[in-house]
């Protein structure tokens, strides 16, 4: 069992605090402080009996992400950079709704959270695997990246992404713990529906979400349609090769009646190719999969570079004369700077409305 309390569910609260001879509505009471009062001090939970107040204090101590610095401004993207009680930084973005896709009403606000401190993956593109993998995000780390971008911006957000630094998939356990406290009607009460997991392609954990009661939506980081090209870029691809992953995607569609997406990071001169977008074309039409064509953002240190846009067009072109439901995003700028920050782009058009096949 966990000991954060912004992850404990209310069974697990029930039993903690029959050990200290309490009864259980106080644990209703407590989770009603922090997830609806949004109040994190005990001391500050008024109705509690002192002596529990002081009992929790020593037991839980109030640990929360201390802001460190704050980027953009309102209806921007706006970028937290979080200090943990370690001492390692992670980073938060929250994304307002873009006028252009959804119009001047629209008041979806997403959240990409971080999962891990680094990663473990290194796929060769990326910003967020070029130290390594330090440590896993506890439950209650990635449940206060909401509560606490919620309060630093004072936006409701209703909208989130598991798509910032790390592989949520290799934090399984963690993950789910944090998802069920940022879904339950105790917790954040965030719909299912309006999360979406994004993974590198972790077979196993990809069966084992198909098996979860929680419609949460799933992305795949796919950037290769064969073995050949996606093993040049993520390393994870000599362990679940494409075949592999395709057939986990195919179970997970049809246990959760959900279609999922395909993230694909067009690269200059790696996986722009003809044969790659026909390829792709074939994996979307027979997953029913929406496909997301996201040209490249350069990183500081990194030679990749995205593609012309006229081959970005051409490729889309392809997936979609073959009847794959395929999108690009035409945004021109590189301005989104680093790690989720430059999520934004995949994140506004591709998780806009939940998705399914019937
Ligand atoms: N580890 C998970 C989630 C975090 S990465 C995953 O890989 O899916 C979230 C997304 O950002 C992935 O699709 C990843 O491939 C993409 N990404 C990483 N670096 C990028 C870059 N420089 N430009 C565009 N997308 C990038
Ligand atoms: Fe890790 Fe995802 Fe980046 Fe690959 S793309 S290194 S899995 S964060």
């Amino acid at each position: 069992m966990t000991s954060d309390p912004l992850a404990l569910a209310p069974e697990e609260w029930k039993t903690l605090l029959a050990e200290l001879d309490q009864p259980a509505y106080r644990a209703a009471q407590i989770q009603d402080w922090i997830f609806k009062k949004r109040v994190r001090n005990w001391s500050g939970m008024t109705d509690l009996p002192a002596g529990l107040r002081r009992l929790l204090e020593e037991r839980f101590p109030v640990a929360r992400l201390a802001k460190v610095r704050e980027t953009g401004a309102r209806d921007t993207t706006r970028k937290f950079l979080f200090r943990l009680a370690d001492g390692q930084l992670i980073e938060s973005v929250l994304i307002p709704a873009s006028p252009a896709l959804y119009g001047e009403a629209s008041d979806r606000r997403t959240i990409c959270v971080s999962s891990q401190v680094g990663c473990a993956y290194g796929c060769k593109f990326c910003a967020s695997g070029l130290d390594g993998w330090k440590r896993n995000l506890s439950a209650g780390e990635i449940v206060d990246q909401f509560l606490q971008v919620e309060s630093e911006s004072g936006e409701k957000i209703n909208n989130i992404v598991f798509m910032g630094m790390g592989e949520p998939m290799a934090n399984y356990d963690n993950l789910l713990r944090a998802i069920r406290a940022l879904n339950a009607p105790w917790g954040v009460g965030v719909g299912a529906r309006h999360m979406t997991v994004s993974t590198s392609g972790l077979v196993p954990r990809i069966r084992d979400l198909a098996t979860q009661p929680l419609q949460v939506r799933l992305a795949i980081s796919l950037h290769g349609a064969s073995n050949e090209v996606r093993e040049r870029i993520m390393p994870v691809n000599k362990k679940y090769p494409v075949e592999e992953l395709l057939s986990a995607c195919e179970d997970f569609t049809r246990l959760k009646k959900q279609k999922i997406t395909f993230e694909y990071i067009l690269i200059e001169g790696v996986n722009d190719s003809e044969d790659q977008a026909r390829l792709l074309a074939g994996h979307g039409r027979r997953l029913r999969a929406k496909i997301n064509l996201i040209p490249y953002n350069t990183v500081e240190g990194l030679s990749w570079q995205r593609p012309s846009e006229s081959v970005q067009e051409r490729f889309l072109s392809i997936l979609q004369h073959a009847g794959a439901d395929a999108t690009l995003r035409r945004e021109k700028g590189h301005d989104i700077a680093a790690a989720c920050g430059q999520l934004r782009l995949q994140v506004e058009k591709s998780f806009a409305q939940p998705e399914h096949l019937n």
